[in-house]
């Protein structure tokens, strides 16, 4: 296999799913991982040639090994990893419970910790590569209800801002995209009154789409970008200046 290998975490929909049609769309082969179980009709209408979908739990970091050993022992290293997955779970801090806070970590952050850490060998022996982390303005100014999920954003953050460092004399460069409220199943949820509220902090006055999101992914993971390192893309219509 000659083609670049990029993986994006959370590419059953939404974000994730538009990240890994613009990378196919750019050349890579893509494999998306996502959780749930999802038939074979359901993954037939999304994967292609270049785009394949693998059920991984990104919080198992037993489970990531073995997929990154099995798949760089198959196509030697990735040159692209895109740590996207993630789950919120709102509530104010007096209804939060340890495990909402827990999983909600585990996911959104120690999830990416795992996909990096089980490829990070492999790309610094390779000296060339590029990580993308999708971390959220809400990391960056926090919000009401989300402690857990801003947490997690701003541990995103950091520890990008820390590979960025660590990394670079090797090669790899570490980003984050900081998305704004962008129309997936993940903002569905909000109820009519909150969107409203939501508008009217966004000078744009309208939510994004996964495909602002995959533009900046795209752009951060290419060439011209090459000069681009531990920084935080905020694509979020002037919601955070
Ligand atoms: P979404 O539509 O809910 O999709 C989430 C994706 O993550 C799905 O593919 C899901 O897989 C996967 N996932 C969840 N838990 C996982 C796990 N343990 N291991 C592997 N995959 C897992 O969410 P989205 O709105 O596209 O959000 C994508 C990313 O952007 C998230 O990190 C989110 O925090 C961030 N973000 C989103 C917004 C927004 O407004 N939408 C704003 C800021 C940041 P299954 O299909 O199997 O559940």
């Amino acid at each position: 296999m000659n083609k670049k290998i990029a993986i994006v975490t959370g590419a059953s929909k939404g974000i994730g799913l538009a990240i890994a049609k613009q990378l196919v769309e750019d050349g890579y082969h893509v494999i998306g991982t996502h959780v749930q179980a999802y038939d074979d009709a359901f993954k037939a209408n999304i994967e292609n040639d270049a785009f394949k979908l693998v059920r991984l739990d990104a919080s198992d970091f037993t489970a990531c090994e073995e997929f990154a050993a099995d798949l760089i022992k198959i196509s030697g290293p990735v040159s692209l990893i895109v740590n996207n997955a993630g789950i919120v779970k709102d509530k104010l801090m007096l209804a939060m419970s340890s495990d909402d806070f827990a999983s909600v970590v585990d996911i959104n952050l120690k999830g990416a910790f795992n996909m990096t850490k089980v490829f990070t060998r492999s790309m610094l022996r390779a000296r060339s590569g590029s990580i993308v982390n999708i971390a959220s303005v809400i990391g960056l100014i926090g919000n009401v209800g989300q402690a857990n999920y801003a947490a997690s954003k701003a541990g995103l953050i950091g520890m990008s801002k820390s590979l960025a460092k660590e990394f670079a004399g090797r090669g790899i460069r570490v980003n984050c995209v900081a998305p704004g409220f962008i129309e997936t199943d993940m903002t569905d949820k909000l109820s009519d009154d909150l969107k409203v509220e939501i508008l009217k902090a966004i000078p744009m006055q309208s939510l994004g789409k996964p495909e602002d999101i995959a533009n900046a992914v795209s752009f951060l993971a290419s060439d011209k970008a090459a000069y681009i390192n531990g920084q935080v893309l905020n694509v979020c219509g002037g919601m955070v200046v």
